[in-house]
């Protein structure tokens, strides 16, 4: 067996963490070649001294000099990097195999690119990067011949669901419509009026789940299904309207894919994200996750509803600015960072997260997507008008 040598960037996040779970689970199979988090250096610590990485970077300057100063103390031989440039040369050099893109937001696009241009094996789990750049990122997978492959649940089960030899032509595979299932988030069901009182601790509380704060925030607003209708339109060659919601409380099923001749296949498993990062590290073979049966009995149920619009009108704000292509969704994506941000900052209500997505969007007129600089330049000015109007909506408050 060929060893596969890994980056993780984003290894101290919720992903990162479990990726390293299951690597450490096959020894024989794979060697961490280099490891990334923004400043947290304590964590990135132990790690390098479990997994004996060549590099470690960190995008913080201070948090970069106190780990370099612990692992000389200790005598590991890692090397420590420090900066964005730093991040985009572990994704890319030679010598790496597998990237794992576990970085959150923006920040992670530029290096999960490099990456896709370096023809790595990119575990995408970053969707911020294909939402903002869908159009660029996948040429750079098909011009370079990078193979990517989807962590995120749902469309880790849809790949799973899809003939592997269909060559992304989903009409010729005979696919009627991509089914993209959704727990509902911890707001599912409470009152409408309880919203606007509802804390950072409580929407990531996930019922689920367990993961980085911001993707949950996401996940109560619903804006994470949003963003993943987009990331499942890029990834699939998916039209729009061939892309449903389905509410799914339980969240065993991952996904489905119904076909033209009324088969619906789905992948259900426990919501436990070492499966789709296990099944992504292995491929084309199946290995051990360390994530238990599925026990059905327990299960016992599953629930499908459709998702309220007005409850959730994150999903809408996601379809729409998908519709308008361009620069609107990475306008979106933008808008929804800041006003995330200021919600678990206590900052924003959680009702204005949308509200602020939505005025960004009509505030900045729509451009073409050709090049990585319009994306960026789309990205910095909503962040500049989500910022002033989540100022303009603390002085109504
Ligand atoms: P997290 O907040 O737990 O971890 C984020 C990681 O990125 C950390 O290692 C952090 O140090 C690093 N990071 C943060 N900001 C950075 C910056 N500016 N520059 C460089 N590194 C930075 O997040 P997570 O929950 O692991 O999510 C990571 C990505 O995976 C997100 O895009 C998320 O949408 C996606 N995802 C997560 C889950 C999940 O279960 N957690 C499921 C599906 C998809
Ligand atoms: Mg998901």
């Amino acid at each position: 067996m060929n060893v596969q040598s890994i980056t993780v960037l984003g290894a101290t996040g919720s992903i990162g963490m479990s990726t390293l779970d299951v690597i450490a689970r096959h020894p024989q199979r794979f060697r961490v070649h280099a490891l990334s988090a923004n400043r947290q250096w304590e964590r990135l610590y132990e790690q390098c001294r479990q997994f004996q990485p060549r590099y470690a970077v960190l995008l913080d300057e201070t948090a970069a000099e106190q780990l370099q100063a612990k692992l000389k103390l200790s005598g590991i031989d890692t090397q420590v990097l420090q900066g964005l440039a730093a991040l985009e040369q572990i994704a890319s050099e030679p010598g790496v195999d597998t990237v794992m893109a576990a970085i959150v937001g923006a920040a992670g696009l530029k290096p999960a690119l490099a990456a896709a241009r370096a023809g790595k094996r990119v575990l995408l789990a970053n969707k911020e990067a294909l939402v903002m750049s869908g159009q660029i990122f996948m040429q750079a997978v098909q011009d370079h011949g990078a193979t990517l492959l989807p962590i995120d649940s749902e469309h880790n089960a849809i790949f799973q669901s899809l003939p592997r030899d269909g060559n992304g032509d989903l009409r010729a595979m005979g696919v009627r419509r991509i089914l993209l299932t959704a727990s509902g988030g911890p707001f599912r069901s409470i009152p409408i009026d309880a919203l606007a009182q509802v804390t950072p601790t409580q929407a990531c509380a996930h019922p689920n789940w367990v993961m980085g704060r911001k993707i949950s925030v996401d996940s109560a607003t619903m804006m994470n299904k949003g963003l993943e209708v987009i990331e499942a339109h890029w990834l699939f060659n998916a039209p729009v309207d061939q892309i449903q919601v389905v509410i799914h409380p339980q969240s065993v099923i991952h996904s489905m894919v119904e076909y033209i001749d009324g088969s619906v296949i789905a992948q259900l498993g426990n919501p436990d994200m070492r499966t789709p990062i296990a099944y992504a590290l292995g491929f084309p073979e199946r290995i051990e996750s360390g994530v238990s049966a599925l026990d059905l009995f327990q299960v016992a149920r599953l629930d499908f509803e459709a998702p309220d619009a007005r409850r959730f009108p994150c999903i809408e704000l996601a379809y729409a600015a998908l519709r308008a292509g361009g620069t609107a969704p990475a306008v979106l994506n933008a808008a929804n960072e800041i006003a995330v941000a200021a919600f678990l900052d206590a900052q924003l209500p959680f009702q204005a997260i949308a509200s602020v997505i939505e005025h960004t969007l009509a505030a900045i007129p729509l451009g073409a997507v050709e090049t990585l600089e319009q994306v960026l330049g789309a990205d910095a000015a909503a962040r500049q008008i989500a910022q002033e109007q989540v100022v303009r909506s603390q002085a109504t408050c």
